[in-house]
């Protein structure tokens, strides 16, 4: 049976490449093989495009990077640029621009809905991959490219009791596509991640009372979002050319500048002044333009750490919620959020954190939450508890490369790849946002290694190579540089009292190894531009 590059005909067929995912890596894949001349047959386990922004609409969901980078260029390249409204647009924004792509882009009739892979096996006698879908089908093609997200599978505690809950329990990741009601309710939010300092000053406007459950501290910076008028959109799309530029250049694909400073070389005054500053400016901007060596120096981070606690005392207005909600490692170990009045909150008379670490939370009830050391009774239980990064979503698609050797397997004692995209063993087999990808502005990340992909494939079907693969020996040196960057990092060191994420220390019994590639996205883009110039050197074509 063949399959028409619609993707909407046949069931079993042999196709050129599946692309897994609906979000801003997989569309864009989506669109780059279409445009090499491939069969494309794309799976979104949603009803419809959007990855994160389609799962994710809990009240206060937005982006905490600017639309002027949070965006395509691809798209702005084809038809005429998108105006977001806001500075940091919201959910339902983000999801609208994806839709507008996929419908200009023509993208949705390449897509099966509602599907989720279960399998992705490699064939050695035909070169192919397999792959089953939940809804029964297999499916053969050459090439596979997995956009599943880094931040996709939710983490939902493992509490007790859950079935006895008679109120209603919502995760962040998984939030109701109708009106959620919370006007008036008593509600508990588990997690002061991203997702929960977003959530938590939406929540503390509507309900009656509201825990806040917090395992470790957060340090959240000011978002500074507004409203743009009609002539700051005008201006902003007129300068996407030069943002791109910037951001294309930027180890956070941001279009921000470093300073050049170091926060050891001013005296105590200008630094405070600096750091103030940078809180007026808020969002990235603070991290970015303050100094350059906070993210790398333990002394130099000193001094933001000190600074941002300071900062929380001078905000929260009960000295001891203040000491709570302060954090005692080293600022950036975790992804550092930013936010809207997130500790302004717990100025209010109904708003009560509960600091996990004195008060471990044991059980649901009936009526609630049990801690050890008293029941909260609550009519809304809010999970903002995150994700399993990166290797949670690509772990369920039960991969498995040459000699039946599974993708969890080969990353049982340690994280490698070819530039976060390739593995040998896994011929013709891609990940976007596979681990040690660089951290930063994730369209930016997902359209470069989106084009990435499409010219490897290319490249091999110019040299009519029925295998793609990785050497081991380019892979080997890759990852040796990747963790020596890693291993001098302040979240290496610091990062597991914090439970980071990106150290994989938010899960008990998960890896414990640094997520990303710390050089800095342009050095890896740089390094897909340096394969395409000599000739695919870290790859077998045959
Ligand atoms: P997260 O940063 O991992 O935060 C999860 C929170 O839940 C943490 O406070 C965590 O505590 C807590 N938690 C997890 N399991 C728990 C348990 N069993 N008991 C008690 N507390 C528990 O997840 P997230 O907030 O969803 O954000 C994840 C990432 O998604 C962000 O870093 C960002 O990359 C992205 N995101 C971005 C935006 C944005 O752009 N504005 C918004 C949301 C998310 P511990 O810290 O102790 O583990």
């Amino acid at each position: 049976m063949t399959l028409s590059s619609d993707g909407q005909t046949a069931a079993a067929a042999d196709i050129d490449v599946i692309v897994i995912g609906a979000g801003f890596g997989g569309l864009t894949a989506t669109y780059r093989m279409r445009e090499r001349g491939l069969d494309v047959l794309s799976f979104e386990r949603g009803l419809d495009v959007g990855g994160t922004w389609y799962w994710n609409r809990y009240p206060g969901a937005r982006t905490d990077s600017e639309g002027s980078f949070y965006r395509l260029n691809l798209f702005d390249d084809i038809v005429e640029p998108f105006s977001f409204k806001e500075k940091f647009p919201a959910q339902p924004e983000v999801l609208a621009y994806l839709g507008r792509v996929a419908d200009e882009l023509d993208l949705r009739k390449h897509y099966r809905f509602g599907v989720s892979v279960d399998a992705v096996v490699y064939d050695e006698s035909t070169g192919r991959w397999q792959v089953r879908t939940d809804d029964g089908q297999d499916y053969t093609a050459k090439y596979v490219v997995s956009a599943v997200g880094i931040q996709s599978e939710p983490l939902v505690p493992d509490l007790p009791g859950q079935e006895n809950f008679g109120g209603r329990i919502y995760h962040t990741a998984k939030w109701p596509a109708d009106p959620v009601d919370l006007d008036g309710c008593r509600i508990a939010v588990i997690g002061t991640g991203s997702s929960g300092i977003q959530i938590i000053p939406q929540a503390a406007d509507v309900a009656s009372k509201l825990y806040v459950l917090q395992r470790t501290p957060t340090y959240s910076v000011p978002m500074v979002n507004k409203e743009l008028t009609e002539e700051e959109q005008r201006e902003l799309i007129e300068s996407l050319p030069e943002i791109r530029k910037a951001v294309r250049d930027h180890p956070f694909s941001m279009p921000y500048s470093f300073s050049g400073r170091s926060a050891l070389d001013v005296t105590d005054e200008e630094r405070d002044a600096i750091y103030g500053e940078g809180w007026a400016k808020g969002g990235f901007r603070f991290m970015i333009e303050s100094f350059d060596d906070i993210g790398t120096t333990k002394e130099a981070n000193d001094t933001v750490s000190e600074w941002l606690r300071a900062k929380i005392h001078s905000i929260v207005e009960d000295p001891i919620t203040a000491a709570k909600l302060t954090p005692n490692y080293p600022y950036t170990v975790k992804r550092p959020p930013s936010g809207v009045e997130f500790f302004e909150s717990f100025n209010k008379d109904h708003v009560e954190l509960i600091a996990l670490r004195e008060s471990p939370l044991v059980s649901f009830s009936e009526k609630g939450l049990v801690l050890e050391d008293r029941e909260l009774e609550v009519d809304v239980v809010i999970l903002a508890t995150g994700f399993d990064f990166v290797t949670g979503s690509l772990y369920k698609l039960n991969v498995q490369g040459r000699d039946g050797l599974p993708l969890s397997e080969r990353w049982a004692d340690g994280l490698s790849n070819y530039l976060s995209v390739t593995l040998h063993g896994f011929p013709n087999f891609f990940v976007l946002g596979g681990p040690l990808y660089p951290g930063g502005n994730w369209p930016t990340v997902a359209e470069e290694v989106s084009t990435y992909i499409a010219n490897v494939i290319a490249e091999g079907e110019k040299r009519s190579a029925q295998v793609i693969e990785t050497k081991a020996e380019v892979e080997e040196a890759w990852v040796a540089h990747v963790n020596e960057l890693a291993s001098q990092s302040l979240m290496a060191q610091y990062g597991k009292d914090a439970n980071a994420y990106g150290l994989g220390a938010n899960i008990e019994g998960k890896l414990q190894s640094v997520f990303f590639y710390l050089g800095g996205a342009q050095v890896l883009f740089d390094q897909f531009d340096h394969e395409a110039a000599s000739g695919y050197p870290g790859f077998e074509m045959s």
